[in-house]
């Protein structure tokens, strides 16, 4: 939203590193928006993919996030047609598309930097989303212990954001 990120315009001021601008795959300028929706490399696509099919599995409208719906996912509020409020909606989407944007980033940061010979198979990339969901869901079960006392998560709000998602 700000900008902060060391990537494309960042590095065209740098001298001897203006080459990393660039996305080394599709040869464009590397920006926040180009990484988390356009990039052909393994990634952002084998993400948003197993996004849209979970979300399918629940419910039936889907759109590609574009970089303005990743950024402002917390704000989307579902209504049913009458216009009631759908907490647990609104919960699951904002899980599922903060948690796949910031996979695809990290997928990104090993690809340009740590792992620069390596590209992510599809099916590690899914397996990846597959854990980064199902420790979102372990997160939200054990923040219901009765320990955490009024600060707990209500169980039944956990049960409306993942139900039938299983
Ligand atoms: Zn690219």
């Amino acid at each position: 939203m700000h900008d902060a990120y060391k990537i494309g315009h960042y590095w065209e001021k740098i001298t001897n590193h203006e080459h990393r601008s660039l996305c080394q795959r599709c040869g464009v300028p590397e920006s926040m928006e180009h990484i988390l929706t356009e990039c052909s490399s393994p990634g952002q696509n084998e993400v948003w993919n197993a996004a849209e099919s979970f979300w399918q599995q629940k419910y039936n409208h889907w759109t590609r996030p574009s970089l303005g719906l990743i950024l402002g996912c917390a704000l989307v509020q579902h209504k049913t047609q009458s216009g009631r409020s759908l907490p647990g909606v609104d919960q699951l989407f904002r899980i599922l598309i903060s948690q796949s944007a910031f996979l695809i980033w990290k997928l990104r940061c090993e690809r340009v930097i740590t792992h620069p010979d390596e590209e992510h198979s599809a099916p590690a990339i899914v397996n990846r989303w597959t854990s980064v969901i199902a420790d979102q869901l372990k997160l939200d079960q054990a923040l219901t212990h009765p320990r955490f006392g009024k600060q707990a998560l209500p169980q039944k709000m956990v049960l409306r954001t993942w139900s039938n998602t299983l």
